[in-house]
């Protein structure tokens, strides 16, 4: 029957939500596998200065290349390890791919350098072997602590208290950055930004989709930047705006105080190779890359 609907109901037999279920499940099943047989990779998404288009940093996104589904988006997976816990081992293993690659581009140009961001989902937050991990991490790969971001939804700050939150804090003082993700779409319960060493703000994609004229949405938008920004930048944090598709957006972004953007405009995620291909060419900025 319905499962915890709370109404008591009986539930029909849905045959494509039951397809969709075993789907799921076997898709669930197969994370460990996957994992030991080496089918995740990791793409970077360019994120640039609004004011320049020089890009400073790149978010590690990863993929799941499975051998009969082809290249799979992390909304198909991430929710499954994150039920089953593989999060927390496959989390590790991005956090090391994306170490590795920041480390190796740290190295190869040093006068560019880049930040890595990295998601982490709440159970990684919550496990208390977190601080140790990403100080191994650091070590092995000899990657600045600096440059590597590590990126908390409001729902996964929310989930802190007690020990995560001084997991937070022990990591802030290894020198890595904190940034909120997706910010303004969760509970937004502004206290943790008082508790918290967060050192910016990711808007989400919904606030800038309407930031273009015409649209009759984008005034109330504009005003919801514009104040989002000045209480970023009142407390002392960067501004990232996300999903960030046109060149009109990129322009109110930055008239609006936006630090930084992301988005196909800048450039899709992509291969590390790209990332390093771009870095390897004269132009870093990206005029060539949008379009
Ligand atoms: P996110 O962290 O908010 O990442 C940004 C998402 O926006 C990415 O989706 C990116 O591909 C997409 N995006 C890029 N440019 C544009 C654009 O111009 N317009 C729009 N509308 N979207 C754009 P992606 O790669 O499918 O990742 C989805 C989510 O999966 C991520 O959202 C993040 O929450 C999660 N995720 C990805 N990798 C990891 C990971 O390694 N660990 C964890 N815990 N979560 C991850
Ligand atoms: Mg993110
Ligand atoms: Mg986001
Ligand atoms: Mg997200």
């Amino acid at each position: 029957w319905a499962k915890g609907d709370g109404r008591g109901r009986w539930a029909v037999y849905d045959p494509e939500r039951s397809a969709r279920d075993s789907a799921a499940a076997a898709l669930a099943a197969g994370l460990p596998l996957a994992l030991e047989r080496d089918e995740f990779t990791v793409h970077y998404q360019p994120i640039v200065a609004l004011s320049d288009g020089t890009v400073c940093a790149v978010e590690a996104l990863v993929r799941w290349q499975h051998p009969r589904l082809g290249l799979l988006g992390p909304d198909r997976f991430i929710g499954l390890a994150e039920e089953t816990g593989m999060i927390v081992p496959l989390g590790r293993w991005v956090l090391e791919q994306a170490c590795r690659d920041g480390s190796r581009w740290a190295r190869e140009y040093p006068d560019t350098p880049l930040v890595v961001s990295v998601n982490l989902a709440v159970r990684q937050v919550s496990d208390p072997g977190i601080v140790t991990a990403v100080g191994a991490v650091l070590r092995d790969t000899g990657l600045p602590p600096k440059l590597l971001q590590l990126e908390l939804t409001e729902s996964a700050v929310m989930a802190t208290s007690g020990e995560p939150v001084r997991s937070l804090r022990r990591m802030a003082a290894l020198g890595v950055r904190l940034a909120i993700d997706d910010f303004g779409t969760g509970y937004s319960n502004l206290a943790y930004l008082r508790r918290l060493p967060i050192h910016s703000l990711k808007l989400a994609g919904q606030f800038v989709e309407s930031l273009r004229s015409g649209d009759p949405q984008a005034l109330v938008d504009e005003r919801i930047v514009d104040a989002l920004v000045r209480l970023a930048h009142a407390l002392d944090l960067s501004v990232t705006a996300e999903a960030v598709e046109t060149g009109g957006q990129a322009d109110r972004l930055r008239v609006l105080g936006c630090d930084t953007g992301q988005g196909r405009l800048f450039g899709a995620p992509v291969p590390a190779e790209e990332i390093t291909a771009r870095l390897g060419g004269r132009d870093r900025s990206t005029t060539s890359a949008a379009g």
